[in-house]
Order: structure tokens, then sequence, then C-alpha cells
């Protein structure tokens, strides 16, 4: 179904209903917002070499215009200047002549009131820069200055020494004096890929006192070295181009293409701290991937952004290994992605390369969402999420438990608890591992520690409190048997909280092992297992930690039925049909309550996508959370449900992710839902003055009992928002 018939279908439906829309309403926040918190809808024109001159200038900044865009992100200089540089060695387009295209894009913007951010790039340069400053390119392991994979008439270029912080110093420096912008984006800064330069070499040995690693093991005490020594170098450069910005324009700072989750290589703790606003360089979908991935990042950069905006970049067109640079998405595929962005709390950044389009049928796709999220502005801005879970990432675990094996054995866990809680409809964030302090998980009541091997002392004490404070304890299989290091403990940092200790060894891909679902000694079974009822035994994960209970835990609810053959099959029959090994440890500490997996419940749950771990991930979060969910959202679907606090109201997005193509894009259409139930707390003393449907523009029928609104969405297309005022 078409997005403009299901609209004239639910209009239709709805107009029983009355219509809302007030244009006041609709209006934009008027109170004062600091310059990087102002712009909410964001335009990138990467230009090719040879658009001056070629494509029409005219068009975009119409474009801009009709998006409702108030912030553009626009290509300055690095590899390719595109204005008048007097910066010697700085390649200038062949294409410009002596005009300045970026200076007249600058211009077009600024009569628009847009914030204007110019885009460097510093990862390739021209024979020219090497023939001058052989000592600015980057070196492979074996000795050879490196040729640029895609372009091999280039050089890639060293980000840790003279080429960065010296020549692209003065680039910098020169585009925000010249043009007074307010803020410069760099992309491809950090490096690509390890260098052996003699500047790396001589500034890796003084400060560490080891040769460059040659190696990717993180046990390695020089690799260790190197991993902080990188981020040292790459923090320090932020800061000289921060610097240098500001000197030039003392309202304009630094914004790095850097961030993400565990894998990401910048510890995210000091970005948050360094970065004014931050952007998720996440465009598309490629391979396996489910549209929430988006949100994730939104959780990810919140963790340590706190309130600072923080924006999503989606692409327009496909981004696959094969990068066709100059295509276009199918429509659908583009608004699911930016949706889950912005339901997650992505200002909405669209990047388009080249000024020339060869395929136009995305224009009025971002043009329509753009139009959707000017006019609800007030709704996205988003005070704070009210979430009541969260789940822990960890970059500590992924460098030095996870090395080289870190998908597997680090963002697998997260991404099955992840799927896990999206199936559940739980709102939740994510916490960094650092920012595990009262301040910074207080508003939650569950933290989800999904393998979080690497855990310091101090966070493992950090957790203790989080639990004496009457918190939920969720972790699975090896968290906290490392230290911060990822060196191994003799026992789990958490062993008092589990009830468990590490008992001295691993099971690994394990073949037809089961579980077998217990009662408690008045013959009932444990909330954990609600929704399998029918069930005796449900399949086992695949990789165990042999754990000794430490605490008197009686009727454990799931125990080990050990693995057995499973061919030929004359010999598939179980050989101990019962144990006491527990496989789940449920307890209640005080006001707190802790659930461990000993096995690998989440990373097989990715892999496999088993109902019954689903149901058990999402129950071990109810249990341990002991409190109503603050939002409640019922029938049939998968929904990305997220809710947060406004100035005087609430917003509840339901991201419908309901369809064939949700692990695999691009989606062909959307799928609507039908009628969802909503149970929504409101905020203590709090009444709902008004109830909005932001999308399909109804008002429901609304009841309100218990501190609860009540209400039925009559149906989903690709996106609901609920508009609460208080
Ligand atoms: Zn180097």
């Amino acid at each position: 179904m078409d997005r403009r018939d299901f609209l004239r279908n639910a209009a239709l439906a709805g107009s029983a209903l009355a219509l809302t829309g007030d244009p006041a309403d609709a209006s934009p926040a008027a109170e004062p917002l600091s310059l990087f918190d102002r712009p909410m809808r964001w335009a990138q024109l990467t230009l090719a070499e040879n658009d001056p001159g070629t494509y029409d200038i005219k068009f975009w900044l119409d474009y801009f215009q009709r998006t409702h865009s108030d912030a553009a992100c626009l290509s300055a200089g690095g590899c390719v200047a595109y204005y008048p540089t007097k910066v010697p060695l700085h390649y200038r387009s062949q294409w410009m002549g002596a005009g300045d295209p970026f200076g007249d894009l600058v211009a077009g913007c600024r009569k628009l009131n847009m914030f204007v951010m110019a885009r460097t790039d510093p990862h390739a340069a021209h024979q020219d820069v090497y023939d001058a400053h052989p000592d600015w390119i980057a070196v492979e392991a074996n000795g050879q200055k490196r040729r640029h994979w895609a372009m091999p008439e280039l050089w890639v270029t060293c980000a840790l020494g003279p080429y960065n912080f010296e020549f692209m110093t003065e680039v910098t420096r020169e585009i925000v004096s010249k043009y007074q912008v307010d803020a410069i984006f760099s992309n491809r800064w950090a490096g690509s890929g390890m260098c052996y330069c003699e500047d790396c070499r001589q500034n890796f040995k003084a400060a560490s006192g080891f040769d460059l690693p040659r190696t990717l093991n993180p046990q390695d005490p020089a690799r260790r070295a190197f991993i902080l020594w990188k981020q040292q170098r790459l923090f320090e450069l932020w800061r000289v181009w921060d610097g240098a910005i500001r000197q030039a324009n003392p309202n304009a700072r630094f914004v790095a293409n850097a961030g993400g989750g565990a894998l990401s290589e910048l510890d995210m703790k000091t970005v948050g701290e360094l970065a004014p606003t931050l952007f998720a360089d996440r465009q598309a979908r490629s391979g396996l991937t489910a549209p929430w991935a988006n949100g994730k990042n939104g959780k990810e950069y919140r963790s340590t952004m706190g309130r600072k905006a923080i924006g999503g970049i989606f692409s327009v067109g496909v981004e696959e290994a094969y990068r066709w640079k100059d295509s276009a998405q199918n429509g659908p595929e583009i608004r699911l992605w930016a949706l889950d962005g912005i339901a997650n709390g992505l200002r909405p950044w669209f990047t388009k390369f080249c000024g020339v389009t060869h395929d136009k049928r995305w224009i009025p796709v971002v043009e329509e969402l753009y139009a959707w999220h000017y006019r609800n502005e007030r709704y996205l801005r988003n005070e704070a999420p009210l979430a009541r879970v969260a789940m822990v990432y960890s970059q500590q675990t992924a460098h030095f438990y996870g090395g080289e094996r870190a998908r597997q054995k680090v963002e697998d866990h997260t991404l099955g608890y992840y799927q896990a809680l999206i199936e559940a409809r739980i709102p939740f964030e994510m916490v960094n591992d650092r920012l595990l302090d009262a301040e910074h998980v207080g508003q939650f009541k569950v933290l989800i520690f999904p393998n979080i091997a690497a855990l310091s002392d101090e966070q493992c004490r950090q957790v203790r409190e989080f639990v004496a404070r009457g918190g939920g304890v969720v972790a699975t299989h090896e968290t906290s048997l490392y230290d911060e290091w990822g060196v191994r403990r003799t026992d789990f940092g958490l062993a008092d909280l589990f009830g468990a200790s590490y008992d001295g060894a691993m099971d690994e891909r394990m073949m037809n092992s089961y579980l077998r679902l217990e009662v408690d000694a008045a013959g009932k079974r444990h909330p954990i297992l609600a929704g399998l009822e029918d069930a005796e035994r449900i399949i086992n994960g695949v990789n165990r930690v042999h754990t000794k209970t430490t605490k008197e835990y009686r009727n454990p609810p799931l125990t080990l039925i050990p693995s057995y053959p499973d061919l030929p099959m004359e010999e598939v029959f179980e050989r101990v049909p019962k144990t006491d090994i527990p496989e789940v440890f449920a307890r209640e500490i005080g006001k707190g309550r802790v659930v461990y997996f000993p096995w690998d419940i989440d990373r097989i749950f990715w892999e496999v996508l088993a109902v019954d771990h689903a149901k058990l991930l999402r129950n071990a979060v109810d249990w341990a959370a002991n409190e109503p969910r603050p939002v409640q959202v019922d029938g049939p679907g998968i929904l990305d449900v997220t809710l947060w606090k406004q100035k005087d109201s609430m917003t509840l997005h339901l991201v419908n992710l309901t369809n064939p193509m949700m692990m695999k894009g691009p989606l062909r259409e959307f799928i609507p839902l039908p009628a969802q139930q909503v149970s929504l707390a409101l905020p203590e003393g709090r009444r709902a003055r008004q109830v909005k449907l932001l999308v399909s523009g109804k008002s429901p029928r609304v009841q309100e009992s218990g501190g609860r609104i009540h209400l039925t969405i009559p149906s989903i297309l690709d996106h609901e928002v609920v508009g609460v005022d208080l």
C-alpha cells in the first residue's frame, strides 16, 4: 500500500473523529537554544570535483528551503578544495576556475538562515603532495607507501602525523576565517588502517617504549598500548583543530565524524565530553541488518552525549559494498531507516553525493518526511527519554576481551538482546560502561549486561550500588569474568550478586543440549518462565560457563540437560535426563533483583531467533524491574517503542517494523498493522490535557485511570506518534 493511499483511507475511516491540526500548535519552540541545539533537520551536499559549473545550485537552495532544512553540511576542502584556497598543496577542483562554489553555497544557505558546517576530508592526497611531503603518506606493514584502494593515482595520508596536525590545521583555519562557518565536520579523519610511517614509529616509541605492533591480539602489550595511544593522538588532533577553529570564530567548533557502540574505536565518554553535537554516520542498511539498527545509534550516542543534539545521517542511495553512489533507495526503505532514527532521538540528516542527480526518486520522499518533521517539531525536541531499562555497552570489552572476534563475542550478544527488547516492546536506552555512576543510571530500574565480560573492580562496585539502591540487573554469560584489560579473573567480579562462582571451565559449541523447566517447592513456576507453560524443556544455548552456587539456591527455574549424541539417529537419546545444575540464577537482594544466565542466551538468540529465548530475555527484564512498564502496547506485529519527555508534553513513538524485509532491506512497501492498545503512565500528579495522533492526525478516544491513559490506535502504516499535552 502506498503511503498517500493509506493516509486517505485512514482519514475516511476516521472521519467521525475530530481532526486536529491547530497551526499554532505546530510552530517550532520559541525558546532560545544553544547554537548547536537549534538545527532540527540537516541537509548534506557532498560535491563531486566536477560539480562546479555543472550542477544547479538554485535547485539545491530551493530544495533546502522546501524541506525546511535548518542546517547544511557543505564540501569545503581537504582532498579537494571548492574555494580559492591559499594554502600550498591544497588541491583545487579543476572545474571551479576563478569561481568559489563553496562560498556561493554558504551565502545561499545564510540567506535561508541555516546553520552552516563545512566538510573536510583529509584521507587522500594527490601526487604533488606525495612529491613534496612523502612523510605525510601512510605506510603499509611491508614499508610501502599506501596507494588509495579505490583510486590508485591518489595516496592515503597518515592521520596521526604532520599532514593532519599541520597541513589540515591550516586548511581548517583558512575555511573558518574566510567563511565564518559554524562548524567543521571532518570525514575519514581518523586514519585508514594501521600506519607504519616514521612519525608513527617514533611517536609511539617515545610514548610507550614499544615498536609498532604487528599483531591484532589485544593481550600483546604493544598492541594494548597502541589501542590507547592512537586514541590519545586522535583526541589531541581533535583539540588542535577545535582550538584553531575557535581562534578564527569563537562560536564555531570541530565536529568529528566519529562515535558508535562497543565496536567503535574512540572512547565514547571522551567523545561525549569534547563534542558539541554528534552525528551517527550509518547511512543505510546493508546485508543482514534490522531497521532498528539506526535507532541503536541514537541510544549509543545519547549515552555519553546526554542532552546535546545528536543526528542520524541517512543516505538516499543504496549503501552496499559495491558503492553505487549515484543510486536512489526505494522510498519506504529511506523512510523506515530515517523514522527509526527519529523515534530514537536522532535528528534527520539526508546526505546526497554529487550535485547532479541521476535518479530523482528520493526527492519527494525526503521532502514529505521533513515537512512532517517540521510540522511536529515541538514533539520531537526530546528533553529526556522515559525508558526504565538500559542495556550496557562496553568498548573495553570489545577492545581487550573481544579483540579480532569482538563482533561475535561482544556485539552479537548486544544485537540479540536488542532484538528481544524490540519484540517485547520495552522502551530502553543504552548506557556506556564508563558511566555507571548514580548520576548516569539513576533514571533506570534495570541494567542489562549482555556478556559485558570486561569490568573493573570499580565498575563492579557501581553495579553493586545500583542493586543496593533497589535496581535490577540482568547479566549473561561471561559478564565480569575479566578485568578491564580483558584478563580473566579467578571468579566473576559480580559473583556475590549472581550467587554463583566460576567453576573453572567453559563449554563452547555445545550440540543438542536442553534446559529443563522446573517448579518450586509449592509446585509453581518462576515468573521468568511465563509464556512457556506448555513446555517441559526448551533448547539450550551453545556456549556455557560452568558455575557453582555460592549461596543456597533451591529450585532453580532452569536446569541443564547435557549434550547427547545427535548422530547416528539410533543413538539420539538423553543420557542424563535431569541435573541440578542451574542455568539461570534469579535472586532478590534487598529491594534489588538480579538475573544471571551462565549461557549465551542473547547471542544464540541473534543467531537462531528461537521464540522461547525471546520470552526468557523479556521475562528476565520484567521480573528484575518489579514495576509496571511505563508504556504497554498490545497488538500484533513488531514495533520499536520509544517514549520521551518534552516541555509540557510527552511523545510516544511506534515505528512499524513488521515487514517481510525486516531483517534485510530494501523494503518493498509498508504493511499496515491492525489496532494497537496503548496504556501509558503519566508523570506523577499530571493529567493529559490533549492527546493527538501526529501521523494520522486523529484525536483518539482516551480513558484515564490509575495515573495512566488508555487508548486504541486503529492502524499503523509506517509509524504513529502519540503526542500527549500535559
Ligand atoms: Zn603514520
